[in-house]
């Protein structure tokens, strides 16, 4: 198995190099470099051909070829041919030697991008005299350096050869038996020689689905050893006083609040650490949820920390827990990079002194210098998840639970795989009587009446927000954007009062300008995409949005959870001109529903999972045939056999499982310490 490709006949140094490029190192390597696509060389019939598309005719060639050089040494052959009766014209660059071959009435078979209105094949293969053998999907490989298609076709058929170099069989045979798949062997055999459409589909299902449980099995089983190593003791929450505190709430938690809370209760109650994600768009009531939590954990004697990312959010979050605990005996504090020093060390010996039930503060709060004693849960609100250095704070800080809220809707298919790790809580359903936003769509031409429109929402008390165009290029030219936006506004709404945020002022200056927005005394906020994360003003009854094709639903969703907060109805207008198909899709979407979790989904089939997380942390696996927006059906079945698997006894003892066990401590997942 670790046998180094150089041992091959044909592989020789410069070759091994270009290789080792690839990832390819050992024979096995070589197996597991499998084609990208498969050039279809069964000749189709003409009438059958697609246009643009790679297609593969035979024939005979008509007259004789004709090659006409320019550039440095290139050149362009063309002839005729004739294909079931069918005239065509061939096209090929720098095949000049063929022209020898190709005379009058040769057998040829041509494979090529197929133009239809010039009855035309642009050639990058043709095959002169009869085929003997025919292999009607050729296997085409990523290349580097002078590698050649031929080469590794060459030398995967070589490695195919060496029984040694396959991997073992992994799936144990009662799944093989109930999805009826193939096994290892034939089916990496069948990825890189196909024999025909149905093996190769059934060869690409089970490789897709091993990828997928492999995965999964490592995720869960990494779960399962940090469950073990991070031992919590059990919170008992007093019972009888958290139901009297939901009775004081003005209002009856739903469904999926309700569910939330169970399930991030019964994590309070077992002993390992809680690691536990509350997905929900803005408003569905995922910080009382948190609230409710937050308190059982503070009536089983036990300190509470809420981390946000923000100052404004923080002070926020601190005038709204205060609000709801204000009739039991819970003492809140707040701890930003603008507290005073005499205030910070109150603080922190409030805390010493175990006198904090609530901390509230920016992320900093987990660093080492800020001492909290019996910490219990920390909730942290639109952060995606901890780094290594912060999950190495919290282990010091006594391994509380962590309850991480975001407002992103992540598809379910992206969350178990960018979040196998972690649990999953999700409210999807909004609180009754709720209005949904209003949203409209609106070309540039129509901007007049737009603003009019706001202005009557202004006059009538309401406030509004404009929200810039995003130039990801250069954040100078947002700023820039911004400030003349800012102005023109101005000088159309002479009588209303205009305020400006981007990313370029100072801290104070922009809490200055959100203090005066919260207070209405700014009735329209101009901003960059800055007021994005939280930010509440339930006044605030309207939105528009510039250039809005420029952004991803996911952001426009995010932009628009900042109106419809009071019991006013709110609108949004998006301005845009957009060009391209899936620009106009989007706005389309964008006025049919509020459901973050179906623009979710929507977004991720128009832009892909990258894009969605942000492509740095997304933190997505990668995976060789495996697509997990693609591939969901399997990627489901994938983890609840992956989560039967781990949870039963047979699978830690039996031989049948040893080779799985084997892939999971060689990959590190049993110990609990990486995971990549
Ligand atoms: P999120 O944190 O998900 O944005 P919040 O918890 O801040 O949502 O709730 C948004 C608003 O809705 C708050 O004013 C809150 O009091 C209210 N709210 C929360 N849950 C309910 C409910 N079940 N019924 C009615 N109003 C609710
Ligand atoms: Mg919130």
């Amino acid at each position: 198995m670790n046998t180094p490709v150089s041992s091959l006949k044909g592989i020789g140094k410069e070759s091994a190099k270009d290789l080792e490029r690839l990832g390819i190192f050992f024979i096995s390597d070589l197996l597991a470099h499998l084609p990208y696509r498969y050039e279809n060389k069964e000749a189709q019939p003409v009438e059958q051909l697609v246009h643009d598309e790679n297609v593969t005719v035979e024939g005979v060639v008509i007259g004789e070829a004709r090659v006409s050089f320019y550039g440095r040494k290139k050149n362009r052959l063309n002839f005729k041919m004739n294909s079931g009766g069918h005239v065509l014209n061939v096209v090929a660059f720098n095949r000049a030697f063929l022209k020898s071959k190709l005379q009058n009435e040769v057998a040829i078979t041509v494979s090529g991008k197929w133009n239809r209105h010039r009855a035309q094949i642009t050639a990058q293969s043709i095959e002169v005299g009869q085929v003997e053998e025919k292999r009607p999907y050729a296997p085409i490989y990523a290349l580097s350096g002078r590698l050649t298609t031929r080469q590794l076709t060459q030398w995967t058929e070589d490695a195919l050869a060496m029984t040694e170099a396959f991997p073992p069989e992994r799936l144990p045979e009662a799944l093989l038996e109930r999805y009826k798949l193939p096994a290892i062997v034939d089916t990496i055999q069948q990825l890189h020689r196909p024999t025909d459409k149905e093996s190769l589909k059934h060869a690409r299902r089970r490789y897709i689905y091993e990828e997928f449980l492999l995965f999964q099995l490592r995720m869960q089983a990494y779960k399962r050893s940090v469950r073990q190593n991070e031992q919590a003791t059990p919170l008992q929450e007093d019972v009888v006083k958290v139901k009297a505190f939901m009775e004081t709430l003005p209002f009856a938690l739903t469904q999926a609040q309700k569910r939330s809370l169970d399930e991030i209760v019964h994590d309070l109650h077992q002993p390992y650490r809680m690691n536990r994600l509350l997905q929900g768009d803005v408003g569905s009531g995922k910080t009382v949820v948190a609230a409710i939590a937050m308190y059982a954990v503070i009536t089983a004697g036990k300190t509470t920390a809420l981390m946000v990312p923000t100052e404004i959010l923080a002070e926020q979050h601190y005038e709204s827990l205060q609000e709801l605990f204000r009739d039991c005996d819970v003492s809140i504090r707040l701890l930003t990079g603008s507290t005073r020093k005499s205030e910070r060390k109150q603080t922190i010996e409030a805390l010493e002194a175990g006198q904090v039930n609530v901390l509230i503060g920016t992320h900093a709060l987990i660093q080492p210098d800020v001492p909290i004693p019996n910490l219990g849960l920390v909730v942290t609100d639109e952060q995606h998840r901890f780094g290594v250095n912060q999950r190495r704070a919290l282990k010091e800080k006594g391994s509380p639970d962590v309850l991480f809220m975001t407002a992103t809707p992540i598809p379910r298919t992206l969350a178990i795989t960018a979040f196998g790790d972690m649990d999953v809580s999700r409210i999807d359903e909004q609180p009754v009587g709720r209005k949904p936003v209003e949203t409209y769509w609106a070309k540039h031409d129509m901007f007049e009446r737009v603003i009019t429109f706001i202005e009557k929402e202004i006059r009538a008390g309401r406030q509004a927000y404009v929200i810039c165009p995003l130039i990801e290029e250069s954040e100078q030219l947002d700023v820039q954007n911004a400030i003349d936006l800012y102005e023109q506004l101005q000088q159309i709404l002479p009588s209303v009062s205009v305020g400006l945020v981007h990313g370029r002022l100072s801290n104070d200056e922009k809490n200055g300008t959100m203090e005066r927005f919260f207070s209405n005394h700014v009735q329209l906020l101009v901003s960059t995409t800055v007021v994005e994360v939280g930010v509440n003003v339930p006044n605030a009854t309207c939105m528009l949005i510039y250039d809005a094709d420029r952004f991803g639903l996911a952001q426009l969703h995010q932009l628009r959870g900042r109106v419809g907060r009071g019991d006013a109805q709110s609108y949004c207008i998006l301005l845009s001109d957009p060009t391209s198909e899936t620009g106009k899709e989007r706005m389309k979407i964008m006025t049919e529903t509020t459901d973050g979790f179906v623009l979710a989904e929507e977004d991720l089939k128009l832009r892909g999972p990258g894009d969605l997380l942000g492509k740095k942390q997304s933190g997505m696996p990668h995976f060789r045939l495996a697509d997990p927006v693609h591939d969901y059906r399997a990627l489901e079945t994938a983890r609840q056999d992956a989560q039967t698997l781990i949870q039963s006894d047979a699978f830690w003892t039996d031989a049948e499982y040893e080779a799985l066990r084997n892939y999971l401590s060689d990959t590190g997942a049993l110990s609990g310490e990486k995971l990549d």
